[in-house]
């Protein structure tokens, strides 16, 4: 009886936790890796992405002005693209949290 006991604790004890995923990346990571791909441009709205999670989420609007030298094909690509992802709540570094709010 005191054997079994004592080997269900062993058990107990080899239970492991995921790491929590960390990003170093200013405008949010995937909530999986904490990775980003970069971001498109759907008219001024910036979208960002992981690839092997197949996550995005966007960062705001107008935030880079590259989007100004884009056009409508492009735009309907990066909308076609970005139609296989999930929209998702990013994670962010524990810097970028602590921010102070831009005013
Ligand atoms: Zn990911």
């Amino acid at each position: 009886m005191s054997e079994m006991t004592s080997r269900e604790m062993t058990m107990g004890n080899v239970v492991t936790f995921e790491p929590k995923p960390t990003t170093d990346e200013y405008f949010g990571g995937c909530p999986h890796c904490g990775r980003s791909d970069g971001y498109v441009n759907v008219g001024r709205e910036h979208w960002f992405s992981c690839g092997r999670h197949k996550t995005k989420w966007r960062a705001g609007e107008n935030l880079f002005s590259g989007w100004r030298d884009e056009n409508e094909q492009l735009w309907q690509h990066n909308r076609f693209m970005l139609a296989e992802y999930m929209t998702v709540e990013p994670i962010y570094s524990a810097s970028t949290t602590q921010r102070e709010p831009v005013p």
